[in-house]
Order: structure tokens, then sequence, then C-alpha cells
């Protein structure tokens, strides 16, 4: 995933004191995170009130389905990453990805169940190609040792919200006003919004000579008479049906069994990397990258159950009317987001010129905590329901709120830690491993869609039984994070004596 083109541009051309190139990935983020987030936003209550609407397990359907969704998508990136690397280069593999997520949503926009399946495997093969490669096109734009490069990724990292703010709430109305298939189409122009707006900062050459193929030779050499550059585009599309699938065969459940046998390979690797290390602090980072990266799939585990349990469960038993929709509920993390994420980077700033900046570990076991927190508020939300069991929406606010602070104390915050802690040269296999902890968060979420599901006949369920097992749920999830964080504080000062000056 590293820029290997030079740059030929001795000049930079800004903007507020930033290269340029940012504004231009900036928008093409904000566009493509906006279809990705517009469909999530929709796709649980489509599952459950179309897909899956004459089977009684439709809970459990629509879970194991998003899990394995979600999984892929964000495993595909390690993949999309390494072909990106060593063979199209960002730019290649960013127009690629975008055009296949496009693809994905417009099918989704076409009324038929079975194209349902193929559309998602798109978004999945898309998404490998596009999400990691302009994140760290983000990065070859600064120079080692840049000061710019974390308020960069700020910047950026308010891109990604903007349109999972906006997403949601457009995307959502038309679902309810429209249909669903509208909802889905608008995501599906959200990516080609993005895409215009990579191809236009291409076009007046902002970019230099950035994201170029690493090597022009590797780029055209040709396998069975086909230059690399057209057979991997051809294999992209043609893998597209093996992952339909594998995520149609939600009663066999391959993609849990996959990740299962992925996770032993790539933790059996990790063990070997380090095994390898030849320096102890080396092997110290590792381990601290490894550590960071386990807390960060459990806090996405959590996270995440916003697109599936959380989204029915405000659909169920939330009194939304005249507020907003439940697809629209899913807003609310990306609002809290963009509120938050200036005054906590510069609360670390602040912290730091103090000398009182936690270390990364108590950040994290402080995010875990936090996760508890929410999801105990909304298991408390049971003592103000009403006969039918509909509870408040400021439950579901606060909950949005601390859940969104908590993100913020870990994932930016992880993302440098991960360039900083690994290798040079395993940096882009670990950037995978971080992408891939998202993947494993999608299988906890999937698990806990699994226990929650309810299964009834009825397919306008609700009401104070559904929201015992509901409230029930969070409660348990509460005690988990909770008890995750703790450890993960306890254990801080281990870790530091341990690990040394490792942050
Ligand atoms: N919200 C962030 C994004 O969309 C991170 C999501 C994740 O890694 N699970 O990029």
């Amino acid at each position: 995933m590293l820029d290997k083109g030079v740059s030929t541009t001795t000049q930079e051309p800004e903007m507020f004191g930033h290269p340029k190139g940012l504004f231009y990935l900036f928008f093409a983020e904000l566009w493509e995170r906006f279809s990705f987030y517009g469909m999530r936003a929709l796709l649980t209550l489509y599952m459950v009130e179309h897909i899956f609407k004459a089977i009684v397990e439709r809970d459990t359907a629509t879970a194991v389905v998003y899990a394995s969704y979600g999984s892929l998508v964000y495993a595909s990136t390690v993949v999309g990453g390494q072909i990106s690397d060593k063979i199209l280069g960002m730019r290649a593999s960013i127009f690629l990805g975008g055009i296949l997520m496009a693809i994905g949503h417009f099918v989704l926009a076409i009324e038929n169940d079975i194209a349902f399946f193929l559309a998602l495997a798109f978004i999945v093969v898309g998404n490998g190609f596009f999400k990691p490669n302009i994140s760290t096109f983000v990065g070859s734009l600064y120079k080692e040792g840049d000061v710019r490069k974390d308020s960069g990724f700020t910047i950026f990292y308010m891109g990604i919200n903007v349109g999972g703010w906006i997403a949601p709430l457009l995307c959502g109305w038309l679902a309810v006003e429209y249909g669903y298939h509208y909802g889905f189409g608008l995501a599906g122009i959200g990516m080609m919004a993005g895409l215009a707006f990579f191809w236009s900062g291409i076009k007046k050459n902002i970019f230099g000579d950035r994201g170029l193929p690493p090597n022009q030779e590797v780029y055209n050499k040709k396998i069975i008479g086909i230059p690399q550059k057209t057979l991997i585009p051809v294999i992209a599309f043609l893998t597209a049906p093996g992952i339909a699938y594998l995520l149609a065969s939600w009663k066999q459940n391959y993609v849990s069994g996959l990740f299962k046998f992925i996770g032993f390979a790539v933790l059996a690797y990790i063990i070997y990397i380090i095994y390898t290390l030849k320096t102890n602090e080396a092997r110290k980072k590792m381990i601290m990258a490894v550590l960071i990266t386990f807390f960060m799939t459990l806090f996405w585990g959590f996270h995440e159950l916003s697109g599936s349990v959380i989204t029915l469960f405000a659909s169920r038993n939330v009194s939304l009317e005249g507020i907003m929709t439940a697809a629209q509920t899913n807003s609310l993390n990306s609002m809290f987001i963009i509120i938050l994420a200036i005054p906590i980077s510069l609360m670390w700033g602040f912290l730091s010129k103090k000398g009182m900046n936690p270390r990364t570990p108590y950040k994290f076991g402080l995010g875990l905590l936090l996760a508890g927190a929410c999801f105990y508020i909304l298991a408390l939300s049971k003592g103000s329901a009403d006969e039918n069991g509909m509870v408040p929406f400021a439950y579901l606010l606060i909950m949005y709120l601390i859940l969104s602070i908590g993100e913020l104390f870990m994932s930016p915050v992880g993302l440098s830690k991960i360039t900083d802690l690994s290798p040079k040269n395993v940096v882009s296999f670990m950037m995978g491993v971080w992408f891939l902890s998202s993947a494993y968060a999608f299988q906890i979420v999937g698990f806990i869609g699994e226990q929650l599901a309810v299964e009834s006949t009825d397919t306008n369920v609700g009401g104070l039984e559904t929201l015992s097992i509901y409230t029930d749920g969070f409660h348990l999830i509460a005690m988990y994070a909770l008890g995750a964080g703790a450890i993960v504080l306890v254990f801080s000062p281990l870790m530091k004596k341990l690990l040394g000056n490792v942050h």
C-alpha cells in the first residue's frame, strides 16, 4: 500500500495549509462513505422486511448475512492493499474499487431478490480495492516526519463521517417515502460522485506522479496472454458470483468457518514474525501492535452492532415518531464524531504538553469501558418503557454520544500507532491486520445478532417481550465490555512494565 511512484512536483499546491490533494481525497472518500453508510443504514431493515420476510428465522438469517458481508467487506481490503502495492498502484485500485462498488449499489436498486447477494458481493470486492488505497493515498501526500500528517488524517476522518452522517438521513428518507430501491440508488450516485472528485483531481494533475503503478513492467506483464492491468479487473468481476454464493449460504454460514481458519493462519504468521525479529525493542512494539488490534476488534464488535441489532431495536422499541426513522438513527454516530473529533484531538495535544497524555492501553481501556456504559444505558431504557414496550429516544441519543467518544479514544489513535509500531517491512501487512480487526468484529456482531434474534411468524414484531430480549442482551453485552475495559486498565501498568517505553 505504499506509494512507490516518485513525485516530480517540486512546488506542492496547498489549501488551508495542507496539500491540495487532501481535499480531493476528502470529497472522494466522503462520497464513497456516503454510499457505504447510506446502504448500510438500510441493509438490516431491508433483509428483515423483504429478503427474509417469509421465514420465521428472519432475524437469524439477517444477522448471519450482515456479519458475513461486514467481515468480507473489511477482509477484502487486505487483498486489495497487497494487489495495489505490487501491481496496480493506488490510482487504478481506487478506480476499480469505486466502479465495482457503484455497480453493487445500482444492482441493489433493481428490484430482484437474487441480484441482492450479487450486489453485496460487488461491494465487498470494490471496497477491498477502494478503502485501503484511499487511506494510504492520504499518507503519501506528506513526507516522512511532516507534522501536518496527523491533522491531515483528522480532516480525512471528518470527511468519512460527513458521508456517514448525511447518507443515512437521505437514503433513510428515500426508503420510507419512495421505497428501499431509491435509497440504494442514491448510494450508487454517491459513489459515482466520489469517483468524479478523484478523477477531477487527476485531470488537474493535483497528485503529481503519486499512486501510479509501482512498476510498469509488472503492470503490463502478460499472464495467459492478458496484461495484469486487464486480468486483475476481470478476476475481480469473476470473484463476485463466488462471494455472492458464500453470502447466500447463510444456513451453512461458510464465512464464519472461513474466518476461523484465516484467524489461525494470521496468528501463526504474526507469531513467526515476532519470533524472527532481531531486537527486543522491535518485538515489544509488535506485541503492542497486536494487543491494540485485538482490543480494537472487541470495540468494533460492540460498535458495529449499530447497523444490525441496534437498528432493529430502534425500529421495534424506540419512540421515533416525529424525530427520525430507524434507518436514519445510523447517522447519529457520525454526527457526534463530526462534533467531537477536533475537541478530542485538541485535548490529546493539550494533555501532551502537560505531560499527562494517557498511554495507548489506557485510552483503549477507557474506550472499552465507554462501550460498556453505552450498552448499560440501553439496558436501563427498559425502566422507562411505555405499555407498548417503546422507550424514549434520549437513551439512543446518549448511547451514540458515549459510543462516539469511545471511538475517538481508540480508532484514530490506533491507526497512527499501527504505522509507528510495525516493523517497516511488514507495515502493509499490519495495516491489513488492522482492517481485519473490523472483519472479525463482524463475526462478534453476527454471534450477538443470532442470540438476540426474535423468532416470530408475525413480521410486525415489537412490544414488551421483544424489548426484554434486547435489554437483557444489552445488559450482558455491557458486562462483557465493562469487564474487557477493566481488564485492559488493570493490566496497563503490567504492560508498561513489560513493554517499557513502548506507548
Ligand atoms: N467509521 C470508520 C470508517 O468508515 C471506521 C469503520 C471500521 O473500521 N469499522 O472508515
